[in-house]
């Protein structure tokens, strides 16, 4: 984590020699202060987007009109944002323009949680206004300010709180809370991208369940597509997958494939949301067969998913190791892999393309998966001529 943090300060002090001032903000000084691992390190600074372009040789303009650089120089890319505040407040939503600021403390101020306003300058001290570090010794998630005015501003740090509740394990300080169970409703303004973006975040934390328990209580979800749909809502007990959780609403027929369309995920996520429905299917039917639903879905998308059914409490039989070992032992794992291809099979048969071969294609791919057929040309040929009647 130092050492992450110690490649930001040649910015910093480069800023400086500028003029300027720069500090690093947000989740890097959270995580760094947990002593929990850091993923990016956000640096805020005095110069404005135009001057930190200047200043540095490469930089990209990520999102210049919010007052955000990419500076490459250290070679590992640092997001340089300008102190800012926000402009006006519609809808309940983040404003999409920002008044640049010369001061830290009024950047720090804007920001949505205690926890998240605290800022470590070149010499990593804490720079805190709002009481963060105290709160973070006592595991708490509370709003800079009027909890009431900061989710009437902006709904989505409602869902930002349980996301952090569940990433840090955390609790929700109490005016904090009672001001979301009154403001829940609000997130109906709120794009339901950035709640997929939180949502997902809070389903992979540490405690999901806790998390889920608030949105329950404070009814945040019933104001959510989809998830209103969800009663119960599904409370996993450890870190899930959107797509295993999803999935497996979908599974449950909670939710329809037609409500998958209104979450706005991108078509590899709606992929795997109904893959990973199929494979809870056939994980309760009686007849399947583990090297195909392995072959046919990925080893990744099956681990999800048990690791699903785990924090839901549902027993199934195929374990973990089971998954590991039956993968590895897969001849192909992809039809790629087969020792013959279209081509082959034509010319081996003398006939034309056409559906026959797709399909003979499909039964020499399942003959192999099953460990019936071995993956060579001259043993898939002779399988061939056995069972394909001309
Ligand atoms: P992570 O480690 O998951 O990225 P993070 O704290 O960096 O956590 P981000 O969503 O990346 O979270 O936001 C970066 C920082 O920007 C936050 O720490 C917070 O200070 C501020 N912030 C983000 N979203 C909001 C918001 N809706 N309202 C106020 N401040 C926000
Ligand atoms: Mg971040």
């Amino acid at each position: 984590n130092l050492s992450k943090l110690k490649e930001a300060l040649p910015i910093i002090e480069t800023l400086e020699a500028h003029g300027h001032t720069a500090f690093i903000v947000g989740g890097a000084v959270r995580n760094y202060l947990l002593d929990i691992p850091i993923n990016d390190v956000d640096i805020t600074t005095s110069a404005l987007p135009d001057e930190v372009e200047q200043i540095f040789a490469r930089t990209v303009p990520v999102g210049k009109e919010h007052g955000t650089i990419m500076v490459l120089d250290a070679g590992v890319p640092f997001e340089v944002t300008t102190y800012r505040i926000d402009g006006e407040y519609k809808d309940f939503r983040r404003p999409d323009d920002v008044i640049f600021v010369s001061d830290l403390k009024e950047d720090l101020l804007r920001r949505d949680f205690t926890i998240n306003a605290l800022a470590l300058d070149r010499d990593f001290r804490v720079i805190d206004y709002t009481g963060g570090q105290n709160d973070l010794q006592h595991h708490l998630i509370r709003a800079v300010g009027n909890p009431y005015t900061r989710f009437y501003e902006d709904a989505l740090r409602m869902l930002r709180a349980c996301r952090f509740q569940s990433v840090l394990d955390f609790q929700i300080e109490n005016s904090t809370m009672t001001a979301m169970n009154r403001h829940s409703e609000l997130i109906r303004h709120i794009a339901i991208e950035r709640i997929i973006l939180e949502f997902r975040k809070l389903l992979q934390g540490k405690n999901p369940k806790a998390a889920m328990k608030t949105m329950e209580d404070s009814a945040l979800h019933t104001y959510i597509p989809v998830l209103d749909q969800l009663t119960p809502l599904l409370l996993p007990e450890k870190d899930v997958t959107l797509e295993a959780y999803f999935g497996f609403c979908l599974y449950k027929r909670m939710i329809t494939v037609q409500d998958i369309v209104k979450l706005k995920l991108s078509n590899h996520e709606v992929k795997a949301i109904k893959d990973s429905g199929n494979i809870y299917e056939e994980l309760f039917s009686a007849q399947y067969t583990e090297r195909l639903l392995l072959y046919y879905y990925g080893k990744k998308l099956v681990v999800n998913c048990l690791q699903l059914l785990a924090a839901l409490q549902i027993e199934v039989s195929l374990t973990n190791q089971q998954v590991d070992s039956i993968y590895r032992e897969l001849t192909i794992k992809e039809r790629a892999d087969i020792a013959v291809d279209g081509y082959v099979l034509m010319t081996h048969l003398s006939r034309q393309g056409g559906s026959w071969l797709k399909s003979l294609l499909s039964s020499i791919e399942e003959q192999i998966v099953l460990g019936k057929l071995l993956n060579n040309k001259e043993d898939i040929l002779k399988w061939v001529d056995n069972n394909v009647k001309i």
